[in-house]
């Protein structure tokens, strides 16, 4: 099997061709992190415009470097939610074209799903069930992956996602975005003292796998306000190294309370876990803060700790990229699961399967009693 998996459903405008023996025949992503740093957010009409602009070409360059042409195909794979849905539908549309006219099924795939089943394509012992703590830009989802599109919700956000703490925590400190926020914002912390700023350690007294960052958040515009200089409008690269320090000790104290959040939900997690599913042998970690070096150490230590193994895909992997897709395409088109090719011509204004909210799994009941 050969599978081209699409991508939009955010600010990436991704396309690749996998394999079903695992290997990553292409990967091609454009993404708009210069167009947030920009203009300081993603607004969906102008992510829509952007996605339209490179996704012919996106999707050719991933056919072209796999050397193959669509006739080769077995089937096309795309996101369809959860999402901002004008994003979803440039990716939508284009699967279905492509689909159309060279007459191939469509898998339909949850962006949160492949983010954790792109650990199978890179780890070949990772086996049902697993636990995932996935972590990105817009979730912090803990989930029990029992078995293929089978998943269990142990805890979820409340509020702010850990990379929307990344991204906002990076813009007040008047860092760099153009290649995003989350990496600016690890790269300056290492400068800093994680000890130098008290931060309290959101939800302790939850004793539940849910995530808040919210709090965090506005501990961190406080602690910058407090310094009377104003960081979001006086780059970084301006700051005297006074200054500089300033913000990478707010970097790193930061960084050490919001990782320190993610262990401590994922030790009680692990618990959980096992005492539904004595089995389970593995943590998976991915999506786009997965890629942050300090919280792949500080979750493999815990891991450790607790006598699983730590499954995280490479950062290029963790990130959004069509290879997820692809893949997760790959695994539930072996189980029957797609649909038939779509006709060739589609009239404007037919109504398509898009997902923009779509959870990921049941919701634990058991979990929230025993919190009590
Ligand atoms: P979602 O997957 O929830 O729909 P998304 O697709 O926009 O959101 P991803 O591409 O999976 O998100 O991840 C992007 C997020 O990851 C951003 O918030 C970004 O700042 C963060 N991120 C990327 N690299 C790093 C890093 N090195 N350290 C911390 N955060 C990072
Ligand atoms: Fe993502």
């Amino acid at each position: 099997l050969v599978v081209l998996g699409i991508e939009t459903s955010c600010d990436d405008t991704a396309a690749a061709v996998v394999r079903s023996d695992g290997e990553i025949l292409s990967h091609v992503v454009y993404s708009q992190a210069d167009l947030l740093a920009r203009y300081g957010g993603v607004a969906p009409k102008m992510a829509e415009e952007a996605h339209s602009r490179v996704i012919d070409e996106v999707v050719q360059q991933a056919i072209e470097k796999a050397n193959l042409t669509e006739k080769d195909l077995s089937a096309v794979a795309v996101t369809i939610g959860p999402g901002l849905s004008l994003c979803l539908r440039v990716g939508v549309q284009k699967a279905r074209k492509i689909a159309g006219l060279f007459n191939l099924p469509i898998v339909g795939v949850h962006h949160m799903e492949a983010h954790a089943l792109v650990a199978r394509l890179t780890e070949k012992d990772l086996k049902f069930p697993f636990l995932a703590l996935l972590i990105s830009g817009g979730h912090n989802l803990l989930i029990l992956a029992n078995e293929l599109g089978h998943y269990v919700q142990l805890g979820t956000s409340i509020d702010d996602a850990i990379g929307e703490a990344y991204d906002k925590t990076a813009r007040w400190l008047g860092l760099d975005l153009r290649k995003g926020g989350g990496p600016a914002l690890e790269e300056l912390a290492r400068e800093g003292d994680p000890n130098s700023v008290k931060f309290s350690t959101p939800m302790r007294q939850h004793k539940d796998c849910n995530f808040s960052y919210a709090g965090l958040k506005t501990q961190v515009r406080l602690a910058i306000e407090s310094t009377k200089t104003d960081m979001e409008n006086n780059p970084i690269s301006s700051a005297s190294s006074e200054d500089r320090r300033k913000r990478a000790d707010i970097a790193a104290s930061f960084q050490r309370v919001a990782v320190l959040h993610l262990e401590e939900r994922c030790e009680r997690a692990i618990e959980w876990a096992l005492k539904i599913e004595p089995s389970i042998k593995h943590l998976v970690v991915s999506g786009g803060v997965a890629s942050n070096r300090y919280v792949r150490s500080r979750l493999d230590h815990i891991v450790d700790k607790n006598g699983l193994r730590l499954v995280c895909p490479p950062p290029n992997l963790c990130t959004d990229n069509g290879v997820m897709v692809a893949w997760t395409g790959i695994e539930h088109f072996c189980l029957g699961r797609f649909d038939p090719p779509p006709p060739v011509h589609e009239s404007e204004d037919f109504v398509f399967d898009l997902r923009p909210r779509w959870p990921l799994g049941e919701e634990y009941s058991q979990g929230r009693s025993e919190a009590r």
